[in-house]
């Protein structure tokens, strides 16, 4: 039965897409079985493993609006090893249509019921908000990772995100818990960097991941040629980086 994660953090630009991306292919690489959604209207998780939304016919909207299942809506990153539930522009109006619907924040949930056999993981990406899109990752999961620079203002945006885990933990998904935070853009030869990730692991131990993903512009490039970084260029350091965490979550589901 596949275990659900959701990629979150409310700020924009920290990562997440890269991470779900990355991590979906690192998992499929160490012989996972993998669907990755794209909850983010702007899709890029979507176009960054090579399916093209604008062609997509059916998508996570058409999920969540239950016109459509994931087992006929989803489609094979050929090049990536994994599934994909795309994205796209439409899927902002969801937010507004969803609000009068019956368990709105429950649809994604009830939909990765029907293929949780197929599945290893089940990746969320999820939009830099703290939406119904949102919200419905986080009551469909087991676990949020949470990417975040190692900068001065990390920790603040953290306690909003916190708080919202709790809530949908005490009032909606009693699964739901932060696996872990993880470090992402790092630059060891940044003072401060080192002194934040230095303080997130004082402050939160075993829920900071081992694992640290680099500054690499292997990574930013990536998508441009609508591949993860690890199918793109295995051996830059970025990709070698994601693929060392894709097994340190292996290792802790088995843990
Ligand atoms: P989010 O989904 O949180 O908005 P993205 O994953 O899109 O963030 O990342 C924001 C930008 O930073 C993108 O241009 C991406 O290519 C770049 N980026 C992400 N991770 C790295 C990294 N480890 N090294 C270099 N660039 C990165
Ligand atoms: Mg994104």
């Amino acid at each position: 039965m596949a275990k659900v994660f959701c990629v979150a953090n409310q700020k924009g630009g920290v990562g997440k897409t890269t991470t779900t991306v990355n991590l979906a292919a690192g998992l499929a690489k160490v012989g996972q079985r993998v669907l990755m959604i794209d909850l983010d209207p702007q899709g890029n998780a979507t176009m960054g493993s090579g399916v093209d939304k604008r062609t997509l016919e059916l998508t996570v909207y058409d999920v969540l609006l239950e016109s459509s299942s994931i087992a006929e809506a989803r489609v094979k990153a050929e090049k990536c090893g994994y599934d994909v539930l795309g994205s796209s522009r439409e899927l902002s109006g969801a937010e507004v249509e969803l609000v009068t619907m019956e368990r709105r924040e429950k649809r994604l949930q009830a939909a990765i019921a029907t293929v949780a056999a197929e599945y290893d993981f089940v990746l969320i990406d999820c939009p830099p908000s703290l939406s119904m899109l949102t919200l419905n990752g986080l009551c469909a999961a087991n676990g949020v990772i949470v990417p975040m620079q190692c900068e001065y203002f990390a920790l603040e945006g953290l306690t909003d995100l916190v708080n919202t885990i709790k809530q949908v933990h005490a009032n909606l998904n009693k699964d739901l818990q932060i696996i872990g935070l993880l470090r992402v853009m790092f630059d060891p030869r940044i003072t401060l960097q080192q002194q934040v990730s230095e303080q997130l692991k004082a402050h939160f131990a075993d829920k900071v991941f081992n694992t640290v993903i680099p500054r690499n512009v292997r990574l930013a490039e990536a998508p441009s040629y609508g591949l993860p970084g690890v199918v793109f260029d295995p051996a830059a350091k970025g990709s070698v980086a994601y693929v060392e965490f894709a097994q340190e979550m292996v290792d802790r589901i088995k843990a």
